[in-house]
C-alpha cells in the first residue's frame, strides 16, 4: 500500500519547478506514441499565477477499449491488480508570448510520477496581468497541443472586461461536448466550471451512449473515468483555449454523498472518496496546495482576482456538509421533504460549507474591494417551493440547508459586499433569481442576483409544467428553463455585468447548431437581473 503522506510529500515537490533534481534515475524514453492524449489545461495558481496541467497516458485509448471487452467480473478483477511498476518521467515545459514559441519567458522540467498518474501540475509565477501566455509540454521527441492562459487580474492590474462561460453537468452517457466548441468561439477569458465533471454511475440502458465501465469505486476506476471524459476533442480544445475555474458537485464522487456519506451505506465513504479527490486532482489544472492532507481532505474553496474589476469566490458544498435532512430509512442522499414533518431541515447547528469554510467566507468577503463579486457554487442558492400549499423542498441544495443560506446572506450584508452574484449549475436547467434577504417575504429587498447555468449535456428532472409553475410559487424567479442545454456566457465591464443562455439544438449531435435563448443585465449598484 502507498504511504498517502509521501505521496503528497511527492505531489508537492513534483509541482514546484526546480524542486526535483532530474536525472538518470528518471526515464526520458522515446515514444512511438503520443503520450498527451489528455489534451493539456491551466487555471490559476495558488499565488496570483497560472498553474498548468497535462497527463502522460499514451495507452489510454487502448486501456478503455481491452476495459469494454472485459466482462464486469474481469474488469473488476484487473481493477483490484496492483499496477506494474511505471518510471517517472521527465517532462519538460515551455511558456511563451507567442503561439509559435519563439519569444519563451519561461521553461523548465517538471516530473510526471506514476503515483499521480502521470500527471504534471506545473506552477508559474510573476507573469503579470492581462497578457495571453502560450504553454506546451515535451517528453521524449513529443510535444503537446499548444494551450493558451493568462493571469486575470491582482491588486490595482485590472482588465478592462472579463468575458466567461459558466457550464455544468458534462454526462457522458447523454451527448457529446459539442457545446464547447460553441463557447470556445465566443472567446472567453475562462471557463467557470460549477460541478459534475464526470459522472460516475456505471452503464445504462436507453441513454444515447453508455461506457465500459462499472460505477466507480476506487482510484482505477476514477482515473478511467477522467480519462474517457478527457478524451472528448471539444472539452480538450476549451481547456487549451483558456484557464479554468473550477468547482466540483457531488457526481466527481457520488450522487448525493454528503462529507464522506454517500447515497449507498456500505459502500460510499471516506476511502471512495479519497480515490475519487485524487483521480480530480490528477486530472485538472490544480495548485498542489489544494492538498492539505493527503487525498482525505481536498481544499478546493477559493478565491480568484481579477484586480479591481471583479473577485470570484468558489465554494465547495459537498466535502464539509452535513447529511441531508430526514433521509429516507436505510439510505443516503436526497429526498423531497415537508418542512412541517422535517424540523431538522431549519436546525441552525446543521452545515452546508463546515465551519472553517464560512469563517474564511465571512473573512475573505470583508477583505475584498473588487467591484463585482461572484460566488461560485454547486447549485441553486434561492429557495424553491416545489408546492403552492406544502412548503416541500429539495434536501440535497440550499433548500435543504436554510441556516447555512441566511449566514451566507448575512456575511454578505456584513461586510457591505458591492453587487454580489451567485453562480451555480447542478440542475440542468437555467435559473435567474433575485435573492431576496427573506424569500418568503416577497417585499423583502434583493440583495444579490443568481444565474444558475444549465447543464453541457444532462438533462432535466422535472417536467415542463414543474418549471412552468416555479416562477408562480417563487416570484423571486425571474426565468427559468429545463429544456435547453448548453452554458451560460458571461460579460463584465465595470458598468454592468451582462449574462446570455447560450443553448444547443441537440446534445447528441458532434457539432450542434447554437442560439441565443435568453439574455439579462445586472447593472452596476443595482441588485437584480434586467
Ligand atoms: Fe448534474
Ligand atoms: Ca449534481
Amino acid at each position: 500500500m502507498l504511504d498517502r503522506r509521501h505521496l503528497l510529500k511527492l505531489a508537492l515537490a513534483a509541482a514546484v519547478p526546480g524542486a526535483w533534481r532530474s536525472g538518470s534515475a528518471l526515464a526520458q524514453p522515446k515514444r512511438a506514441a503520443d503520450p498527451f492524449t489528455l489534451g493539456v489545461a491551466s487555471g490559476p495558481g495558488a499565488a496570483g499565477g497560472v498553474v498548468l496541467w497535462t497527463r502522460l497516458a499514451s495507452h489510454i485509448q487502448a486501456d478503455i477499449e481491452r476495459a469494454s471487452n472485459l466482462s464486469t467480473e474481469l474488469y473488476i478483477s484487473a481493477r483490484e491488480k496492483a499496477p506494474p511498476p511505471a518510471p517517472a518521467i521527465d517532462v519538460r515545459w515551455e511558456l511563451a508570448r507567442d503561439e509559435s514559441f519563439r519569444t519563451i519567458v519561461r521553461r523548465g522540467t517538471a516530473v510526471a510520477l506514476p503515483e499521480l498518474a502521470h500527471s504534471v501540475h506545473v506552477e508559474v509565477d510573476g507573469l503579470g496581468v492581462g497578457r495571453w501566455h502560450y504553454y506546451r509540454f515535451l517528453a521524449g521527441d513529443a510535444a503537446s497541443p499548444v494551450g493558451r492562459t493568462r493571469v486575470f487580474g491582482n491588486g490595482g492590474a485590472t482588465p478592462a472586461r472579463f468575458r466567461f462561460g459558466v457550464a455544468s453537468c458534462q454526462h457522458y452517457e447523454w451527448g457529446h461536448f459539442g457545446a464547447y466548441a460553441h463557447l470556445r468561439a465566443d472567446d472567453p477569458d475562462a471557463v467557470l466550471f460549477a460541478g459534475d465533471y464526470i459522472y460516475e454511475g456505471g452503464p445504462r440502458e436507453r441513454r444515447f451512449r453508455t461506457h465500459p465501465f462499472p460505477s466507480a469505486r476506487n482510484l482505477f476506476d476514477y482515473r478511467m473515468r477522467h480519462a474517457l471524459y478527457k478524451l472528448d476533442p471539444d472539452l480538450q480544445r476549451l481547456h487549451a483555449h483558456c484557464p479554468w475555474l473550477l468547482t466540483w458537485d457531488d457526481h466527481e464522487v457520488s450522487n448525493d454523498y454528503a462529507g464522506d456519506v454517500g447515497e449507498e451505506p456500505g459502500v460510499d465513504g471516506a476511502a471512495r472518496r479519497a480515490a475519487a479527490y485524487q483521480a480530480y486532482y490528477e486530472h485538472m489544472p490544480l495548485p498542489a496546495a489544494t492538498l492539505v492532507q493527503r487525498f482525505s481532505h481536498v481544499r478546493i474553496y477559493r478565491r480568484v482576482s481579477c484586480g479591481a474589476l471583479a473577485a470570484v469566490t468558489l465554494l465547495d458544498d459537498r466535502q464539509y456538509r452535513d447529511r441531508q435532512a430526514c433521509q429516507p430509512a436505510g439510505r443516503g442522499g436526497s429526498s423531497i421533504i415537508d418542512d412541517e414533518a422535517c424540523a431538522a431541515r431549519r436546525d441552525p447547528a446543521r452545515t452546508l460549507l463546515g465551519a472553517e469554510q464560512m469563517a474564511w467566507l465571512a473573512r475573505t468577503l470583508e477583505q475584498g474591494n473588487a467591484r463585482w463579486n461572484l460566488i461560485a457554487q454547486q447549485s441553486l442558492f434561492s429557495q424553491l417551493l416545489r408546492d403552492p400549499v406544502r412548503r416541500r423542498f429539495w434536501s440535497d441544495g440550499w433548500d435543504g440547508y436554510p441556516a447555512e443560506r441566511a449566514r451566507v446572506l448575512a456575511a454578505l450584508a456584513r461586510a457591505n459586499v458591492r453587487n454580489p452574484v451567485i453562480l451555480g449549475g447542478d440542475v440542468h436547467s437555467t435559473w435567474v433569481c433575485d435573492v431576496k434577504s427573506d424569500f418568503d417575504d416577497g417585499k423583502s429587498p434583493t440583495v444579490a442576483t443568481e444565474f444558475c447555468g444549465t447543464s453541457v449535456t444532462s438533462p432535466a428532472s422535472a417536467s415542463e409544467s414543474q418549471f412552468a409553475r416555479a416562477p408562480v410559487i417563487n416570484p423571486h424567479v425571474r426565468f427559468v428553463d429545463g429544456a435547453r442545454r448548453g452554458y451560460l456566457l458571461a460579460e463584465l465591464t465595470p458598468q454592468s455585468l451582462s449574462v446570455s443562455l447560450r443553448a444547443i439544438d441537440d446534445a447528441t449531435k458532434r457539432a450542434p447548431a447554437i442560439s441565443t435563448a435568453a439574455a439579462w443585465t445586472v447593472a452596476d449598484g443595482k441588485p437584480g437581473a434586467n
